[in-house]
């Protein structure tokens, strides 16, 4: 039920969840289910999602080049950022939990971590609506004609949520729960002491209208803030380490999100209509699409980043494609209006490249593709937002058997990535940039991608640019800040990160992180499903705290 602020102050909680995002909103309806006697406190910043908030007003990024504006990166209302996510389901690798690569020391989680999440994959799929828990098929077909599976594989499969958009999905339960209370308007300000036990007795809330603050009280807090916000409440905690021997040095640093971008086209040698290239539908009515990705093995002797690709449109806004229906979708995407209501901010801009050249070019395009041009957007158009379970993408066929490959690249662990507060305590800093590493890999995984397709006769890499000048294509295209891991990192020690196994923050007994800032690595994937399953996993353990 939603709830107002008096009455909050009345209850003591057994749980006081903030955020409701994916993260706050599963870990509350998986423990109320659970629990159905005790009650649950879920503290939501923002009342609806348009709104602006104190918080992202008060966040500064250096480095715009390769982070998006703190509004474009999440959304402040009941379902956090799934307002505007893209519903992209993928799961996290084993080569994630072992040192490799660049990353090395700074997998402070383990193999241990992974299968401790695997019994909660299915629940996951469930609250994202995206099927069975499966992301490799069995014996598939190759990809395309002559592939063959070793060091570079094609079985792995990402799927897609609706996308749900959690608020709409799950707000109704959440109003009708009689344990489940929400204060919507309201964030949380400040973390009480810790008591003789170590444990966090009160969060202070300010609301979001008035500069009043309240205290509210529980038995165990979970901060389900997002990334840059959970990571905010504990730098402004420094009492809660009083315990140990100073601060968590990682708190705030190894800041990751992912390398993103498309630098090469494949060409496969064989019959183009054995290729799958598009969205394929699962059994249950799920989109899913076939990604290329190393080995383990080969992740490991070539010292890479993991990474993914998955074939692509070629760059919409580049009219050297000639293709009518691509041009009139940039067309689209570069009306201001128009824009805005098809896709978020931060996605728009990376299709279109924020360039407004080739208008011309493209309009031709248009006029010489006539009618595909038209009737094929009409067509993605009902398909992309008019259906519940909606087209995740645009994918055309290609008869060069020519497409553009996506990558999506894990990122180095550098401690120079960080969200720190300004020295007035007022504002979140955040410093990130791709290193050396994270481009060198990129470029040596493309290499390699190219290298294996030609050993095996099925195709070859051709580059959208010069070689030499890669590095700084991707230096100065790659962008995130939608996926934010790494700050208040899992370990098996408190000198090596900030929260244990069981999501605990080190030195305190009752409070608990609840999002990708936990993950000491980024992996190729996006994060939000093995979110999704690590929060239902912390509802079972806070479940089986609560009967002993
Ligand atoms: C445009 C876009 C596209 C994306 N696409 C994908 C995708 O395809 N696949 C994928 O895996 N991920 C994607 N993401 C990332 C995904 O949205 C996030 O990983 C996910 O929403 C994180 O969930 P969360 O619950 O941890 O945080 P959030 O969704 O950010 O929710 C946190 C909630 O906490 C609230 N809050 C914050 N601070 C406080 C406070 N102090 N007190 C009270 N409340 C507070 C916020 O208002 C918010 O509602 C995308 C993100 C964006 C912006």
């Amino acid at each position: 039920m939603f709830i107002e602020i008096e009455t909050v102050k009345a209850i003591d909680y057994q749980l006081c969840i903030i955020g409701a995002g994916p993260a706050g909103i599963i870990l509350a309806l998986e423990y109320a289910n659970a629990n159905p006697h005790q009650k649950i406190l879920l503290v939501e910043c923002g009342k609806n999602v348009t709104t602006t908030n104190p918080l992202d007003d008060s966040i500064r990024v250096s480095n715009s080049q390769n982070h998006h504006d703190p509004y474009d990166c999440t959304n402040k209302g009941l379902g956090g950022s799934t307002a505007s996510w893209g519903g992209r389901c993928v799961m996290y690798d084993d080569i994630d939990f072992i040192p490799h690569g660049p990353v090395q020391s700074n997998c402070t989680w383990g193999p241990e971590f992974l299968e401790s999440v695997r019994p909660y994959l299915q629940s996951a799929c469930d609250y994202f609506n995206c099927g069975r828990a499966q992301f490799e098929l069995e014996n598939p077909k190759p990809i395309a004609e002559n592939f063959r599976s070793s060091s570079v594989t094609d079985h792995h499969i990402e799927r897609w949520s609706l996308p749900t958009r959690f608020g709409t999905e799950y707000g109704r339960q959440l109003k009708s729960s009689e344990n489940i209370h929400v204060l919507a308007g309201y964030y949380a300000s400040n973390v009480g002491q810790l008591d003789a036990n170590n444990c966090v007795n009160s969060v202070e809330l300010r609301s979001l209208n008035e500069e009043s603050t309240h205290s509210v009280n529980a038995e165990k807090f979970v901060f389900c803030a997002g990334g840059q916000e959970s990571t905010r409440l504990l730098l402004k905690s420094p009492h809660l380490f009083k315990n140990l021997s100073s601060i968590p040095a990682s708190l705030g640093k190894y800041y990751q999100g992912h390398s993103s971008g498309k630098i090469a086209f494949v060409k496969f040698y064989g019959n183009h209509q054995k290729t799958e290239f598009a969205f394929t539908m699962d059994t249950d009515g799920t989109y899913c699409r076939r990604r290329f990705q190393f080995s383990k093995d080969a992740i490991i002797q070539n010292r890479i980043l993991n990474i993914a690709f998955w074939l692509d449109i070629p760059p919409v806004y580049d009219p050297a494609h000639r293709n009518g229906t691509l041009s009139f979708i940039y067309l689209m995407m570069i009306s201001p209006v128009l824009r805005k209501i098809l896709l978020p901010p931060a996605i728009a801009r990376s299709l279109t490249a924020e360039k407004k050249n080739g208008i011309r070019d493209h309009v031709w395009n248009v006029l010489r593709g006539l009618p595909v041009s038209l009737t094929l957007p009409a067509v993605i158009f009902v398909k992309r937002y008019l259906r519940r379970r909606k087209l995740p993408g645009v994918y055309l066929l290609s008869k060069e058997n020519r497409y553009a490959i996506h990558f999506h690249s894990e990122q180095v662990p550098a401690e120079r990535n960080q969200i720190a507060l300004s020295e007035n305590g007022q504002q979140l800093e955040i410093h990130y940039e791709y290193t050396d590493d994270d481009i060198d890999s990129v470029i040596q995984s493309h290499e390699l991608l190219d290298e294996y397709l030609r050993h095996i006769g099925c195709g070859e890499l051709q580059y959208l640019h010069d070689k030499s000048d890669l590095p700084g294509v991707i230096r100065n295209t790659s962008k995130d800040g939608l996926h934010q891991m790494g700050t208040t990192r899992i370990s098996k020690t408190p000198e090596d990160g900030v929260v244990n196994f069981d999501l605990r923050v080190w030195g305190t007994e009752n409070l608990y992180v609840c999002s990708s800032s936990v993950f000491p690595t980024s992996s190729q994937a996006n994060p939000t499903f093995f979110l999704g399953a690590c929060a239902v996993r912390l509802a079972a353990h806070l479940s089986k705290l609560a009967r002993t």
